[in-house]
């Protein structure tokens, strides 16, 4: 059984100093195969550089096995995924298309979170063969990161293992789950047909105060015993966490982590509710409010950069990625979100649909949302758009998530222009 292990020290050297001599053999070998490019990919290598070290200056690198995670949303070193990556990114504009897919596979879930962004009206999902077949075209399009979601993807097996099975190395595949249905026998199957790491909610360290978030008795026994099962399936484990105001306020950061290293994590996502799905409308828990933004990338630097916690832990949030300084809001070109239905929306917490890649060709339909937005936003997309999509589900009776085509490309093409977040200035 791999375990997550923080690097130091020594091993932390060596790793830096193996993944840059790897990252300057990348750079050789594009230039050698494009000749005529060379200042080009030379002067995008310094900018992913420069980004590297913005995205890893709170973060710690994790061994697991023989590879090693930097962070969540990058596929392990080394892999099929990240050599591709790394590549597509010396042959780019400094924006990395598509690279993170989270991809439902069912809408059913047993809880009842009350931030939950999947919170749709019937909709039917689309063919099994499609999913598959959509899978192959993601990671042609790129799709270095593709979590499955749902509802709780758990809940559908055999299109949750169809969709994790169609993925080559091309990928590295997550799983987001509550643990629900999860035994140790299918924990090996899921590894098995290709998943690399799964994400666990786990909203309390008290299990009868994450029972009651979820409003599901028993969820917090299901969670821990999934996060077991999943480690002796050498499934890599993340816990996710949403904590409100008041508990990040009340130093429950920490004790979320003392949780996650007692259950053998290997990072712990802190989430903030957003406004989208059951949120969307009248939500008073969205943040950040007040000083949580700085809570959090203390307690960051911490767990992350403090010698005493080195056995702790990865610990990040979006939040930290996501300030203006850093990469912004990456919705719609670097992430994407695909509904069981077959809806692409820029992102899980931004309900609205810019055309369904069920009947439509998934190509095209990027394409529009390519054109919409082509580059990651300083201005957070979900909240920016939270009043007119609330004020659009409150007028009209009926109106389900997301929003249709037509209604969100309106909604899209009238957004103000946003400069780029600092990671992405060259
Ligand atoms: S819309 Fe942007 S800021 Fe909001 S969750 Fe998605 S990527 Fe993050």
């Amino acid at each position: 059984m791999d375990k997550p292990i923080p690097l130091a020290g020594k091993a932390l050297r060596s790793f830096d100093c193996k993944l840059a001599l790897w990252a300057a053999k990348m750079l050789f070998q594009e230039i050698r195969s494009h000749p005529g490019s060379a200042a080009a990919k030379f002067r995008t290598f310094l900018a992913m550089r420069r980004s590297s070290r913005i995205y890893m200056s709170k973060l710690k690198p994790v061994g697991f096995g023989r590879s090693v995670k930097m962070g969540l949303y990058l596929p392990h070193w080394p892999s099929q995924a990240m050599e591709a990556r790394v590549r597509r990114a010396l042959n780019s504009n400094g924006v990395h298309h598509h690279e993170q897919v989270m991809l439902c596979t069912t809408d059913e879930c047993p809880y009842k979170c009350p931030h939950c962004f999947n919170y749709r009206k019937g909709q039917r999902p689309m063919p099994i063969q499609r999913l598959r077949e959509l899978v192959g075209e993601i990671q042609q399009a790129g799709g270095s990161w593709i979590c499955i979601h749902g509802g709780e993807p758990l809940v559908d097996l055999d299109r949750t293992m169809a969709a994790i099975a169609a993925a080559d190395g091309r990928s590295e595949v997550w799983l987001a789950t509550t643990g629900f249905g999860l035994d140790a026998g299918t924990a090996r199957e899921l590894k098995k047909a290709g998943l690399f790491g799964a994400c666990v909610s786990l909203h309390h360290y008290k299990p009868a105060e994450h029972d009651a978030f979820v409003g599901y008795a028993g969820a917090f026994e299901i969670a821990v015993d999934a996060v077991e099962h999943f480690k002796r399936a050498n499934v890599f484990v993340v816990l996710n966490t949403t904590l409100t105001q008041e508990r990040i306020n009340h130093g429950e950061i920490s004790k979320t982590m003392e949780l996650a290293k007692d259950l053998g994590a290997g990072m712990v996502e802190i989430l903030f509710i957003r406004p989208a799905g059951r949120a969307v409308v009248g939500c008073d828990q969205l943040l950040p409010k007040g000083n949580e933004q700085a809570l959090l990338e203390d307690a960051m630097q911490t767990f992350n950069r403090d010698a005493r916690y080195q056995d702790y832990p990865v610990l990040l949030g979006p939040p930290y990625f996501e300030a203006p300084d850093r990469f912004g809001c990456v919705a719609g070109n670097e992430r994407i979100f695909i509904s069981t239905a077959g809806d692409l929306q820029p992102c899980a917490m931004v309900n609205l649909s810019v055309g369904n890649v069920a009947g439509e060709s998934f190509s095209a339909v990027l394409d529009r949302l390519r054109s919409l937005l082509p580059r990651p936003r300083r201005e957070l997309l979900c909240t920016h758009l939270q009043p007119v999509v609330a004020q659009r589900i409150e007028s009209s009776e009926g109106l389900g998530l997301p929003l249709d085509p037509p209604l969100s490309l309106d909604m899209l093409r009238q957004l103000p222009r946003s400069p780029s977040p600092g990671a992405y200035c060259r």
